[in-house]
C-alpha cells in the first residue's frame, strides 16, 4: 500500500517518539482518547496498551479496512471504535464520554483546522497532545515579540508547550522537515468569561492586518482612533507597540475596552 500524499501519511517510526506522546497524554485507564489517522495503528496499539478506550476516526479507505481486520478483537470488546470518516466533518458533540484527550499524529496540512475545531468547540478536550511540524510548534508557543494570530488563538484556549523535537527520519515516508510532540494543557473557555470570542477574534485579526503597521493604527481600522489612543493610555501601552509584542492577558484588557461601549 503505497503512501497517499494528500492525506498527508507519514507514518510514525520511532519508538521513542510514540512513547513520549502517550507519556505526555498522561493516560489513566479507562479514559476516552480521541485519536485523529490512525493511519496503521502504531500509536493506537501503545493507547490502548496504556489502558484508554480510543476512539479513532480515519478518512482512508484501505487504511480503515486494514484497522478494522487487524483490530477485530479490540473493536467486538468496546475496547476500541473505529470510525471511517474525515475528522473535519466529525460531529463532537456525538462524543458519549463527558470528558477525552486528543492525542495523535495528524496529516499536517489539516493542522490548522483541527486545532480550530478542538479549540473553538463546547466539546472540548481536556488536553490535546498533536505531533506536527516542528515551525507550527515553535510558533505555537512563541512569545515576547513572536506572537503571532496562532500563538494566540491557542494560548487564549490552553497552556502550550513544546515536549520535543521528532526528526524527520523518524517517519515513512519521510517528511521534508523535522516535526515536534505539541501539549495544549488546561483546555476550557474562562478566557472568554468578559468578552465574546467573535469581537476578541475580530480585534486580533485586525490587530495583526498590516505586518508594517503598529497596532494602534491597524486597529483603528475598524475603532474610533481616539479610542484606540484613550484605550491605549488608560492601559499604559506604548503607541508604538507591534501585534506581535503583545500577549494574550493586554489582548484581553485591549477588547474589553474597545469592544465597550
Ligand atoms: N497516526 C499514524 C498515521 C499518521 S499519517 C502514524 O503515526 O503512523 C496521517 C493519517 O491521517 C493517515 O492515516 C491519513 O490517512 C489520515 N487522514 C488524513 N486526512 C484525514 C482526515 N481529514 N480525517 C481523518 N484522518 C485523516
Amino acid at each position: 500500500m503505497k503512501a497517499k500524499k494528500s492525506l498527508g501519511q507519514h507514518f510514525l517510526r520511532s519508538e521513542k517518539a510514540l512513547r513520549a506522546i502517550v507519556e505526555t497524554g498522561d493516560i489513566n485507564h479507562g479514559e476516552t482518547i480521541l485519536e485523529i489517522g490512525p493511519g496503521r495503528g502504531v500509536l493506537t496499539k501503545k493507547l490502548l496498551e496504556a489502558g484508554a478506550k480510543v476512539i479513532a476516526v480515519e478518512k482512508d479507505d484501505e487504511l480503515y479496512e486494514l484497522l478494522r481486520q487487524v483490530y477485530e478483537k479490540e473493536i467486538e470488546n468496546g475496547k476500541l471504535e473505529l470510525i471511517h470518516g474525515d475528522i473535519i466533518e466529525f460531529d463532537l458533540s456525538k462524543l458519549a464520554a463527558k470528558t477525552y484527550k486528543l492525542v495523535a499524529n495528524i496529516p499536517y496540512n489539516i493542522t490548522g483546522a483541527i486545532l480550530k475545531k478542538f479549540l473553538e468547540t463546547n466539546c472540548q478536550p481536556e488536553r490535546i497532545v498533536l505531533l506536527v511540524q516542528k515551525e507550527v510548534a515553535k510558533r505555537i508557543v512563541a512569545q515576547d515579540g513572536k506572537e503571532s494570530i496562532l500563538s494566540v488563538s491557542v494560548k487564549v484556549y490552553g497552556a502550550p508547550r513544546y515536549i520535543e523535537t521528532v526528526k524527520a527520519g523518524s517517519f515513512t515516508p519521510m517528511p521534508k522537515v523535522d516535526s515536534a510532540i505539541i501539549l495544549i494543557d488546561n483546555i476550557s473557555k474562562k478566557y472568554f468569561a468578559h468578552f465574546s470570542e467573535k469581537d476578541f477574534f475580530t480585534t486580533v485579526r485586525t490587530g495583526f492586518k498590516s505586518k508594517r503597521k503598529k497596532l494602534s493604527s491597524n486597529l483603528s481600522a475598524i475603532f474610533a482612533k481616539e479610542k484606540v489612543l484613550e484605550t491605549f493610555r488608560k492601559l499604559n501601552l506604548d503607541e508604538n507597540l507591534r501585534a506581535e509584542d503583545v500577549g494574550i492577558e493586554t489582548w484581553g484588557k485591549l477588547v474589553t475596552h474597545l469592544c465597550s461601549d
